[in-house]
């Protein structure tokens, strides 16, 4: 498993000199070490950044369009760079790997150091014990706490860092119990803690940003107040727009709910389009080999016009180190999550992966410009699991066999800034939502973990690495 080698302050002075990487890091990387040596006991941080769904492929389409096929993005020069297997056990037969998994029980993974079953937040599968977190084991030691996301907060990736359910869907006292799903044993009637909005409108945690205001406007369960009053009588300041946002400066607990849903993302298709069908003519319905075949229309990618009233995820996580770091000699940990990267790969709209893509990767800059002015500040950027967005060729390789050949699924032929097309293709179903695959995903880290992360680790590692900066 994980081997966190100590390594001599001169050994990690050598590897940040021979590394090649560009001259910006390497500079301010120097600069780093003089603060180090100045205050050899700064405030220790975690900002772990998780891309949801971002794997290679959603990070080739990104830089592909955003900084052409040569260029390179934020992410390409960080300095660690490792590949994070993502497991996902059984709910039945938790002793049982299954192999592709979702937000919740990847997310538990990083948050707990627990492998978990699909749809799970920060509990055990099949026992359904709860598993402490990161961020309730920092926040006892002393350290302060935020999350930070483009979806919903209440949503799976945001919920294993503060809260503990059966089913991720329980957002909100309304959907303890539906058709569908329920969370019996986790409502407040039989002893449980409530939905996810219900316990972190009561929780420690110190910054909580992003969307899903309609999860805290339902009435408490056994209450007649909403579950925002509830946050509001435990403390936490409520933001609702980009000014009260610009604005904030309390050193108290804050909610910023920018939204009733996930957030609008930067980008979309041109005019609204997503990734279409090919159309084959009549006569390749006789026989493969006949007939032709028309490919969706090459488009571009715009800026999202829905998007004009929301806070980017740099300016909710600039507040929220800001928050964070103010007068406060300890630290914290903060998660930032890019969350439509993910989301946008299940509705087959590469535009809108790209922005969020182009969301996270101001964001890392952002965090290691902080990193650098704050030695003691751990940078990890990562992805909860891989997705079905694939970059294919625009029209196919065979094309030139003079015979229809084309994607059994849905494409995007996308006008690259450079002047080049490029082919997005989604096939994993034919339902109305993409599914999630299952490849390892990457994991990128800032100087401070040089040397003290393998090549190949699991994510329940992530917890550890975490754990250990903090010295939990
Ligand atoms: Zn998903």
């Amino acid at each position: 498993m994980l081997t966190l080698r100590p390594i001599l302050s001169a050994l990690r002075s050598i590897a940040l000199i021979s590394f090649t990487v560009g001259t910006t890091f390497l500079s301010a990387s120097a600069f780093a070490e003089d603060v180090t040596a100045s205050n050899p006991n700064p405030a220790k941080n975690v900002i772990l950044i998780i891309g949801d769904g971002m794997d290679d492929h959603q990070i080739t389409i990104a830089r592909n369009y955003l900084k052409g096929a040569a260029g390179r993005l934020t992410l390409d020069d960080m300095p660690v760079r490792s590949s994070v297997a993502v497991l996902t056990v059984s709910e039945q037969a938790p002793d049982e790997y299954i192999y592709v998994a979702d937000s919740a029980c990847s997310g538990t993974s990083m948050s707990t150091g627990q492998a978990t079953s699909r749809a799970r937040i920060a509990t055990t599968a099949k026992s359904d014990i709860d598993i402490e977190t990161i961020v309730e084991m920092a926040h006892k030691s002393g350290f302060k706490t935020g999350i930070v996301s483009t979806s919903s907060v209440t949503d799976a990736t945001p919920a294993v860092f503060a809260s503990h359910i059966q089913y991720r869907f329980c957002e909100n006292p309304e959907k303890m119990v539906t058709e569908r799903f329920s969370c019996p044993q986790d409502l407040k009637a039989n002893g449980g803690p409530g939905s996810i909005s219900e316990q972190l409108a009561v929780s420690n945690v110190d910054v909580i940003f992003g969307g899903g205001m309609e999860n805290f406007t339902p009435t408490v369960e056994g209450g007649s107040t909403s579950v925002l009053d509830s946050a509001i009588a435990n403390g936490f300041t409520i933001l609702k727009t980009k000014q009260d946002l610009n604005n904030v400066t309390t050193a108290g607990k804050v909610l910023g709910l920018f939204a009733d849903k996930h957030l609008a993302t930067k980008l979309r298709g041109e005019d609204g389009r997503i990734a279409e069908k090919p159309e084959p003519s009549l006569l390749n319905s006789v026989h493969w080999s006949l007939g032709e075949v028309d490919l969706p229309e090459p488009m571009t990618c715009e800026t999202n016009p829905d998007a004009a009233d929301t806070p980017s995820l740099l300016s909710m996580s600039s507040k929220a180190i800001e928050l964070l770091s103010t007068d406060n000699d300890k630290g914290f940990f903060l998660m930032i999550e890019s969350a439509s990267i993910d989301k946008q790969s299940h509705a087959r709209n590469p535009c809108g992966s790209i922005g969020e893509l182009d969301q996270l990767d101001e964001t890392v800059a952002y965090a290691l410009k902080f990193a650098d002015q704050h030695p003691g500040t751990l940078i990890l950027v990562t992805a909860d699991h891989a997705q079905a967005a694939q970059l294919v060729p625009e029209s196919s390789m065979f094309s030139g066999l003079d015979i229809p050949v084309y994607s059994p699924g849905s494409m995007v032929r996308i006008i690259t800034p450079e002047g080049g097309l490029m082919g997005v293709n989604y096939a994993t179903n034919d339902f109305f939502a993409e599914e999630h695959t299952g490849a390892a995903v990457p994991l990128y880290a800032n100087d401070v973990a040089i040397g003290k992360i393998d090549t190949y680790i699991s994510q329940t590692d992530i917890f550890d690495i975490a754990k250990q900066h903090l010295g939990l």
